[in-house]
């Protein structure tokens, strides 16, 4: 029997989301809660970690009930592990019972841990309320936090349960990023090395000159701004191939998989720093690059004491299991974006990305595997 169409219905716009930089957004209060004041006769709900809220979340919380605000706070233990479905379910309750509606905010004050696991929430709760990221770790502000795709984690893997869904604003107050530990600042510029590698030239000299300024907030504003608007050129693409979510996924797909088989013990920057470094020696061993571009890979990772390499207690056919699962995997074959030169990827025929067999996967995180001294 033929099928016959009846008709169609039409995929929804996806909502537009306002990013906002400056300093000190957090402490004025004011600009967040001029925001909020559309719906103040809605409950409103901040999520943060414990650490986050006792520096900049009590303040805020407090200023905005003086504008008449009603706002519950959900504190979550701080780590990768509160990205769960426990985790998740007991917010859920909680903010159920305090009671919102559809009109109702959710405010994530946090690293990109809050960033995701809040926006999973705001997605998901009554089929979705509005969200407001701010973000206050490095990695938050040039990644988790700019982004549609709000997550959880599974057994089986990071990220796995999630959905796209667009913030209403994005605020990002640089001074924020004083109290960071330098471990922190090194784990967010991962990312933004990611986009230099992928995307520009010049972005990958500013980063290697001016690497001894990691504690500096005007340098760090700098890479935030440079590393969104990068960011924001790939998510803007309008091409249907999807070669913008490729190039962000530069060295994911391995690095998802380390990071999850350490069990979180190595960060996300640390995790993609390997990965990207498995994913240079991958575009040597297929010819598409010459190997400068993986000693350029070593350098301006090595001056940000980023790991380039697997760490000892991780073996070769471990990394290879886990990436079986990433969800970036069509038909059991790994998918890499590979490069071609410093901000230049690769294209394939159909988009950025390629079809490595495993055995080359394989040999290239051996390489990865024996440096190790
Ligand atoms: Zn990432």
């Amino acid at each position: 029997m033929k099928r016959r169409l009846l008709g169609r219905i039409r995929p929804e716009r996806p909502k537009r989301t306002d990013i906002f930089i400056s300093h000190g957004i957090v402490e004025e209060v004011r600009p967040i809660a001029d925001i909020l004041q559309k719906h103040r006769l809605s409950n409103h709900v901040v999520i943060s970690d414990r650490h986050v809220y006792g520096l900049h979340g009590k303040n805020l919380v407090s200023r905005l009930k003086t504008f008449g605000l009603t706002v519950s706070v959900c504190l979550v233990p701080r780590g990768e592990n509160s990205k769960s479905m426990a985790v998740y379910q007991e917010l859920v309750n909680r903010i159920l019972l305090h009671g919102i509606d559809k009109n109702s905010y959710l405010i994530t004050l946090g690293g990109g841990m809050v960033n995701n696991l809040g926006g999973f929430l705001a997605a998901t709760l009554y089929r979705g309320i509005n969200l407001i990221h701010i973000p206050t770790s490095l990695m938050a502000q040039v990644d988790a936090a700019v982004d549609r795709k709000q997550a959880i984690n599974h057994s089986l893997g990071k990220n796995l349960l999630g959905s796209l869904y667009s913030p209403v604003a994005i605020l990002i107050d640089p001074k924020l990023l004083r109290t960071l530990p330098v471990r922190q600042l090194r784990n967010g510029i991962a990312e933004s090395i990611k986009h230099a590698l992928t995307q520009s030239a010049s972005f990958f000299r500013f980063l290697v000159n001016n690497a001894s300024s990691l504690r500096d907030i005007r340098f760090l504003e700098a890479v935030v701004k440079r590393t969104i608007r990068l960011k924001l050129s790939l998510m803007n693409r309008t091409n249907s191939s999807n070669s913008g979510e490729f190039i962000m996924q530069y060295g994911h797909c391995v690095g998802h998989a380390l990071e999850h088989g350490s069990k979180y013990k190595l960060s996300h920057g640390e995790a993609i720093a390997i990965g990207m470094s498995v994913s240079a020696e991958v575009s040597l061993l297929k010819e598409f690059c010459n190997a400068d571009l993986v000693e350029a890979h070593d350098s301006i990772l090595s001056r940000y004491r980023l790991p380039t390499t697997i760490p000892n207690n991780m073996s070769v056919e471990d990394v290879l299991k886990i990436v079986a699962y990433d969800k970036g995997i069509l038909c059991k074959t790994p998918r890499l974006t590979l490069l071609r030169r410093i901000g230049k990827v690769h294209e394939s025929p159909q988009n950025s990305c390629w079809y490595v067999d495993w055995d080359v996967l394989e040999n290239a995180l051996r390489k990865r595997k024996k440096l190790r001294t």
